[in-house]
């Protein structure tokens, strides 16, 4: 199934069943409007030119006009290029060009930031090109900017003016062109978070995401009678196909509580809508209980959710259980690079292992555990963890070294350390990369993070390792107090102390207001130790 036939099934099904709601932009729209603003939408796309298989970049935070790009993209086939709304010009340029986009569809601006500014900056020619004439010295395959703003100036399309140019457009001329996509064929190329590194491009097919969209939701049993609230952000597949695809898949109607998460309006919205499905990341989970106790509001009506994309830490998912009330909610474990997720819970699976392991594993994918000569490690052990199946991409767009490097015999390698138990319930015990080396001894982060935050005065903690001439590694910790607490360094260290093993103790510990994190939310390990290094030179 392609991604405009799970549109048609959801049409056909839900037609008149809300779709769509931005409660801040008192936009709510029906499944049947839904698909006629993303037709609109796809006729003005043909209008200016696009085929199947051309790239549309999409640079803005969560806004309707994403939603219906996103539809009116895969309609016709065009590759949807999901541009990070922290991405400033450099960056910009960088995904632009790597992914020879034709055309960039961008909000005007994304808090401090000016976009439309910085699109003349980078298309100076916009001020005196032709329509579809553009030819810009630094990004030679872009024909055409629109811009969500009802006068961006000269050369540049408002969006509005786009969906205008294919009103009363001809459903059956849509149709033939849907009907000429192929599930395999790439629809998506969506940047990683940029956790470890620079963010990387990968390749999705219909198929990809739109089953992993069907399975991540029949876990968590959402239906058309659900309200799903959606703060990640949608240029990423938790907000895109999770989010998006899945509520879809269900006919479930999509709440979009703000352009840039906030904890406050995601729990307005929750309580105002009626949510009974929720999405984040953890440390937007820690930010919304800080919230709830500070402001209690009745947010009874949630009733599941997911919380991925990094570590969930134990005491956040029971808090998250108990005073969220969202007594089914569930881990689940992915990357960009496989559609994302491969690991879940049930819902039906105890509390227990739904707040300590990320699951089992999704139907039609194939996972083992693997040591550093890539055999299979026994039950109970940590092993990288990989995958195979469906989801798998494509590869990383215009990159086959890096694809080479990633997929062996069609095995995805995570870079996430993992074990199994007897059951098939996957442990994720940190990413290879973050594993910490001191004078020979393997320390795992995550065990100490998990330590931390059971402290009543930590909110969150963040353990990774910084060279150290003795030891060739020293274990170093940031560390976020909860609301209202005072914590020194070495409280910290002594809280340790006789509670595990020496070793492990935080050498350093810096005491933060709040940590480097990616648009996505998660915490950005090496934007810290990069400062740490700084300041211990
Ligand atoms: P980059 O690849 O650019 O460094 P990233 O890996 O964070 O960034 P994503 O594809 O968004 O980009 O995230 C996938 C990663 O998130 C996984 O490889 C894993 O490290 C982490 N992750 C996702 N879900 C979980 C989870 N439930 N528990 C622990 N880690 C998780
Ligand atoms: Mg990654």
């Amino acid at each position: 199934i392609t991604i405009p036939a799970l549109l048609q099934q959801a049409v056909e099904r839900h037609g008149n069943r809300e779709a769509l709601v931005f409660p801040d932009a008192g936009i709510r729209m029906t499944y049947a409007e839904l698909a006629q603003k993303a037709d609109e939408l796809a006729a003005g796309l043909l209008a200016l030119g696009i085929v199947k298989g051309d790239r549309v970049g999409i640079w803005s935070p969560n806004r309707c006009e994403w939603v219906l790009t996103q539809f009116a993209t895969a309609r016709i086939g065009a590759i949807l290029v999901t541009i990070n709304p922290a991405y400033r010009l450099a960056e910009l340029e960088y995904a632009l060009n790597k992914t020879g986009c034709k055309v960039l569809i961008a909000a005007e601006s994304f808090k401090s930031s000016n976009y439309l500014g910085m699109i003349h900056e980078l298309v100076p020619e916009l001020d005196h090109a032709a329509p579809g004439q553009l030819a810009a010295a630094r990004l030679p395959a872009l024909r055409h900017a629109v811009v969500m703003a009802a006068d961006p100036g000269p050369g540049v399309l408002p969006f509005d003016a786009l969906q205008q140019m294919g009103a009363g457009v001809e459903t059956a001329a849509l149709d033939a062109l849907s009907a000429a996509l192929a599930p395999e064929e790439a629809i998506n190329i969506q940047f990683t978070s940029g956790t470890t590194g620079l963010p990387k491009g990968a390749t999705l097919t219909h198929f990809n995401i739109v089953n992993n969209a069907r399975f991540v939701t029949s876990r968590i049993k959402l239906t058309e009678a659900d309200r799903l609230l959606i703060p990640v952000p949608l240029y990423h597949c938790f907000g895109m196909v999770m989010g998006v695809l899945g509520a879809v898949s269900k006919g479930a109607a999509m709440i979009f509580p703000g352009e840039a998460f906030e904890p406050a309006a995601v729990l307005d919205a929750a309580a105002a809508e009626r949510a009974t499905a929720l999405y984040g990341v953890p440390t937007m989970f820690v930010a919304m209980l800080q919230e709830l106790d500070q402001s209690p509001r009745d947010v009874s009506s949630l009733r599941t959710g997911i919380m991925a994309g990094a570590p969930c830490p134990i005491e956040i998912m029971r808090r998250v259980n108990r005073d969220m009330h969202m007594q089914e909610v569930t881990i689940c474990y992915g990357m960009t690079e496989t559609a994302p997720v491969s690991f879940q819970s049930f819902t039906s699976d105890p509390a227990e292992k739904r707040c300590t392991t990320v699951g089992r594993v999704h139907p039609h994918l194939e996972v083992k555990a693997v040591d550093g000569e890539g055999r299979t490690v026994p039950a109970g052990e940590r092993g990288e963890l990989l995958v195979r199946g469906y989801s798998v991409m494509q590869g990383y767009w215009d990159d086959p070294v890096a694809t080479g490097e990633a997929i062996r015999d069609g095995w995805m390698r995570t870079g996430d350390l993992g074990t199994f138990d007897d059951q098939g319930f996957c442990s994720i015990t940190g990413r290879v990369k973050d594993m910490i080396i001191r004078g020979g001894e393997n320390i795992y982060p995550r065990e100490i993070e998990e330590f931390l935050i059971r402290h009543p005065d930590i909110a969150d903690a963040q353990v990774f390792g910084v060279p150290d001439e003795k030891f060739g590694e020293q274990v170093c910790a940031w560390v976020v107090p909860a609301a209202g607490a005072s914590l020194e360094e070495e409280a910290v260290r002594s809280h340790c102390r006789g509670q595990i093993a020496h070793f492990k103790i935080p050498q350093h510990v810096r005491i933060v207001a709040e940590l480097p994190m990616t648009v996505t939310g998660k915490p950005q390990k090496f934007r810290m130790r990069d400062e740490m290094v700084r300041q211990l030179q």
